[in-house]
């Protein structure tokens, strides 16, 4: 095998400055773009009182919402986690059954699964996606479980796994129909963490909505924000009612009583912050144009410098490029790399800590995971913001 290639850092690091323009500052990660109605909205509420758990602007950005990500229902909530914990419950994911999760992924995903009372099975990822790999999914299932009538059973551990959460890495859509027919085998319920796939399609169709029921997430760094917040989304009406009625105490309609009929969750997102979701949506197209226009120039750039890779959206998808990535041949040029940009003032960002390096993750299940632990030694984040595809069209 031949060595990899060595990183030239101050050309990769050329790459980043000539991206971020003008701005002498620090380059941040991912900020947040309000060019829209965003004020007005907001005075809007102000000015009508109407700022907390009732308002108009949350039925606008559940409608908004629902279409963007080509749903029937979306049921928004404080944050993308509560939606993510909901979403599983609604699954029918109960305590001790266990959940597959890609190894690779934000922890949400897996702190999620144990809000319920349940295990994270850690499976790998697809390099060609970033996200949950199907086959090596099926090969795992095929050694370890077996069918059963609800779920299959894991012979190892004894438990069921209940369900399947794939998300889309970064925006790039992972394979999701494939994995659809894995779980469909297994008699797994699948939970689409979408959270960062918002614009993202894969054969032409949005992300979110394929499975049972999936979650989303608006906060601060993600496509579009809402401060903090989130929506679970889903094609089946009796789950969204169901899952507007756990996310909002569980309270019976009643001009006057408080009437409760189960344990439910103070989880739904204020008027005020829906306020902001429905300004920002309405951004959606020149964000997600500009965030391509960002990806394009990073990967015409990235192509001059020796020992990395820029991380192009998979075969058959059109990726929202979240967060833009790079992959370096050789993983001993990753910290330096993050050392020299964040000093000057460039954000890059390691992949996140594998869910099987993390300490109350670290007895979970687990198939092998060479291509996850492959990723995370070697991917690095860098500024993605849409304003940096804005200054990209001015140059
Ligand atoms: C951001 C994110 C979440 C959680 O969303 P919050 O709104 O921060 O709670 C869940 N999963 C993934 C993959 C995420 O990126």
């Amino acid at each position: 095998m031949s060595l990899p290639t060595r990183l030239d850092i101050p050309r990769a690091q050329a790459v980043l400055r000539m991206a971020a323009g003008d701005s002498a500052d620090k380059v941040p990660l991912h900020a947040p773009q309000f060019a829209g109605a965003e004020w007005r909205y907001l005075k809007e509420c102000l000015d009508t009182g109407w700022v907390s758990s009732v308002g108009a602007f949350v039925d606008r950005f559940e409608r908004d919402l629902a279409q963007a990500f080509g749903v029937a229902r979306a049921v928004a909530t404080v944050n993308g986690t509560a939606a993510l914990h909901m979403a599983l419950l609604l699954a029918g994911v109960k305590p001790q059954d266990e959940v597959l999760i890609p190894a690779l992924t934000f922890v949400a995903t897996a702190n999620a699964v144990r809000y319920c009372g349940a295990v994270p099975h850690l499976v790998d990822s697809d390099r060609e996606t970033l996200g949950l790999a199907p086959e090596a999914l099926e090969a795992w299932l095929t050694e370890i479980a077996e069918p059963g009538a609800d779920g299959a059973r894991n012979r190892m551990t004894g438990r069921r796994i209940a369900a399947v959460a794939p998300m889309h890495a970064f925006g790039h859509p992972m394979r999701i129909d494939a994995l659809i027919a894995v779980a469909r085998k297994w008699g797994l319920a699948v939970v689409e963490d979408a959270a960062e796939s918002l614009g993202s399609l894969r054969d032409g169709r949005p992300l979110g909505g394929r499975g049972l029921v999936g979650a989303t997430s608006f906060n601060g760094n993600k496509i579009i924000t809402t401060g903090g917040g989130g929506a679970i989304l889903t094609d089946d009406a009796d789950l969204a009612d169901r899952a507007k009625h756990l996310t909002t105490t569980a309270k019976q309609p009643h001009p006057w009583l408080f009437l409760h009929d189960e344990t439910g969750f103070n989880y739904r997102l204020p008027n005020i912050n829906a306020a902001l979701g429905c300004a920002q949506l309405e951004q959606l197209p020149q964000m997600l144009a500009a965030k391509r226009r960002l990806a394009a120039a990073y990967a015409e750039a990235f192509a001059q410098v020796e020992g990395l890779r820029f991380f192009n959206e998979p075969p058959g998808a059109q990726s929202n490029y979240w967060l833009n990535a790079v992959i370096l041949d050789n993983p001993a040029d990753r910290d330096p790399f993050l050392e020299e940009t964040n000093a000057a003032g460039l954000m890059t960002r390691p992949c996140w800590t594998l869910m099987s390096d993390l300490p109350m993750h670290r007895d979970c299940p687990s198939a092998p995971l060479p291509v996850a632990r492959d990723i995370a030694a070697r991917l690095v984040n860098i500024p993605s913001s849409a304003a940096l595809g804005c200054e990209a069209r001015a140059r």
